[in-house]
């Protein structure tokens, strides 16, 4: 560093000594080895001495502190990272008198190019030697680094990198004070969850799930401008807090964005696996007084569409808080409904579809409510589901439906060979003793296997891909037959259909309804009753609603069918009305209003 002086330092404090020159060497090499860098300057702020130490942090000298001349080899910032005014360096302000004390300031190195926080302190001198002010700057980088890395880790989730929960919290309680200032600003809160991660977690290991959650981070943060909060929440839930958004449809628009994104495939071990994403929104902020009320907001749009499938996102509206309240009181009336046997079993008839004639029921859940009246499953299945209520629900349906048809078929000697289909949710599946549980009910209510039929979706296949295939095994091997409900609305193709033991295919009635307009459709059922007929399955066509469905399918060689032509779902007392006419081609199409 130029002008590097030795200063006759004994002189400062004490008076100096015999040995002056000794004194200053030692003194000098005393400072030389403090790891803090020590500035003497005269009161024009020409450099009257530096220590080694200042000369490695400041590499082109001390005129960038406000001493003379000027510096263009670092920059000194305030602890805001904004550049400091002339005014306010260190060094011209000690020079005019001031006090600084240990004030954190950040230096802008340019060769070659690296940051350094320091504390500046610095003292006026009025003393001795010409000297007119020290200043001492301590390097803190190395503490810095280590807070800023203790901040991250309680800020951001280590797995993705990205935002927590913590956060997004901040950030969207800071969001809400801007926007006192400037009301006119619209926001919007966006809450993702992933649909099927634990599915993929549970069977490709967490690793996998890991790699997964890293890479849906990526994806969503390539459909974001830079400054845009993406968060993790944890497990599988992402939050984007948009600042300025220009409407509501903006926020809809970006919702399907990444709706798109993350239904492309993910590679993961050496597999293509699919995810879905549904996106909760809640526009804001003039509407929140909290963070939490805005985030719980978004979370009741999210809800929302956990109990409609076919959406992908859903923005919140005050109505919804309502809708999230009767969901509470329908979780509390359920968990009365089954002490209190306000259950209810309806029964669709299956028919045959070349002669109409009933081979068979579908056992449908229904709930007299003390004061809702006749609850269709829409209204409560999604709930039971969520609450686990759906296992006492799902066992009491089966004893039901098996002591209902063991009942009739000693009244009814005409549905002595009347098959019962039973729904069974994925979460029966998860039941260590399913199996012995069917059997005992089975046993009590003395109805034979071969005559129940046990129904799932395409997601109970996904959910327990490991398990399932023994356990499936087992049923079948009691005599029951399972059939794989909606075909066609799951994820999976028919190709991988041989590999489950299944009897029968319901072909889901998106696939019926259209058929006779949908060239593509038709073409579509086609195949799947071809495809079933190669396997050695049945096909139950799903939702026949007009005589030209039925016409196409027994055309399509489909051979049972279900729907609101033949027969709305009944009560027992309307079957037991029907059968005792024993007339099954007299049915009543009109039973049962249509559901909601
Ligand atoms: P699902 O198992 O696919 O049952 C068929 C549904 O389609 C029934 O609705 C039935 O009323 C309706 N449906 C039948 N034919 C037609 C038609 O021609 N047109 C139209 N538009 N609809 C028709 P429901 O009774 O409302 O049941 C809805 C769903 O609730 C069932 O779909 C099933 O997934 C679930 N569910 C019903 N009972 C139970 C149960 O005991 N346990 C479980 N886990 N789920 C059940
Ligand atoms: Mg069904
Ligand atoms: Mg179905």
């Amino acid at each position: 560093m130029p002008g590097r002086t030795i200063f006759p330092l004994g002189s400062m404090s004490q008076p100096p000594c015999p040995d002056a020159k000794i004194d200053a060497e030692l003194y000098l090499a005393a400072l030389n080895h403090l790891p803090d860098a020590v500035i003497v300057v005269d009161a024009a702020g020409a450099l009257l001495f530096t220590n080694t130490a200042a000369e490695a942090l400041l590499p082109g000298g001390i005129a960038g502190l406000g001493g003379q001349g000027k510096s263009s080899a670092y920059q000194v910032l305030d602890c805001q990272h904004r550049p400091l005014a002339a005014a306010d360096l260190p060094l011209g302000r000690v020079l005019g008198g001031q006090h600084v004390q240990a004030e954190e300031l950040v230096l802008v190195i340019s060769s070659p190019p690296c940051t350094r926080w320091v504390t500046v302190t610095g003292e006026p001198l009025s003393t001795v030697g010409g000297a007119a002010a020290l200043l001492t700057l301590r390097d803190i980088s190395g503490a810095k680094q280590h807070e800023d890395s203790l901040l991250k880790q309680a800020f951001h989730d280590l797995l993705t990198g990205l935002p927590n929960r913590y956060l997004l919290m901040d950030r969207l309680s800071y969001a809400l004070a801007r926007a006192q200032d400037h009301p006119q600003v619209s926001m919007a809160l966006l809450l993702i969850d992933l649909d099927r991660f634990k599915a993929i977690n549970d069977n490709l290991g967490h690793q996998a799930g890991d790699n997964l959650l890293v890479e849906v981070g990526t994806r969503l943060r390539s459909q974001l401008c830079p400054n845009t909060t993406l968060a993790r929440l944890g497990g599988d839930e992402f939050a984007i807090l948009l600042e300025d958004v220009a409407s509501s449809s903006a926020a809809v628009d970006l919702a399907e964005q990444i709706h798109a994104a993350i239904a492309q495939p993910f590679f993961l071990n050496h597999q293509e696996v699919y995810l879905d994403a549904s996106i909760g929104i809640a526009l804001g902020p003039a509407a929140y007084e909290s963070a939490g009320d805005w985030l719980r907001d978004a979370d009741i749009a999210l809800c929302q569409i956990k109990s409609n499938p076919d959406q992908a996102w859903h923005v919140f509206d005050s109505s919804l808080q309502v809708q999230q309240d009767l969901r509470l009181q329908t979780e509390i009336d359920l968990r009365q409904a089954l002490i209190c046997n306000e259950l209810r079993l309806h029964y669709q008839p299956i028919v045959t579809l070349n002669n109409e004639e009933i081979c068979g029921f579908e056992a449908l859940v229904r709930w007299q409510h003390p004061t809702r009246g006749l609850l269709m499953p829409g209204e409560f299945i999604h709930i039971a589901e969520a609450t686990g209520l759906i296992i006492p629900l799902g066992w009491w349906v089966l004893a039901e439906a098996c002591r209902q048809m063991h009942l009739w078929t000693t009244e009814f000697p005409a549905m002595a060979n009347f098959t019962v289909s039973v729904n069974m949710s994925s979460k029966q599946f998860s039941q260590p003793n399913l199996v012995e549980r069917i059997q005992e009910i089975l046993a009590e209510t003395g109805f034979t296997a071969n005559r129940l039929k046990i129904e799932i979706t395409e997601g109970v296949l996904i959910d327990h891909s490991d398990s399932i295939i023994a356990t499936l095994a087992q049923i079948k091997a009691l005599g029951i037959k399972l059939l794989v409900d909606d075909f066609g609305t799951g994820y999976s193709s028919l190709s991988y259909l041989h590999r489950f033991p299944f009897d029968c295919l319901k072909i889901d009635r998106s696939f019926i309804e259209n058929a006779d307009q949908d060239f593509e459709k038709l073409e579509i059922l086609q195949s799947v009753v071809r495809l079933a007929w190669n396997l050695g399955l049945d096909v139950v066509a799903e939702g026949v609603e007009t005589s030209r469905h039925h016409a196409q399918l027994k055309a399509l060689r489909c051979e049972l069918g279900q729907g609101f032509l033949f027969s709305r779902p009944l009560s027992p007392a309307a079957i037991e009305a029907m059968m005792a006419k024993k007339n099954a081609s007299s049915l009543d199409p009109t039973a049962e209003p249509p559901s909601a």
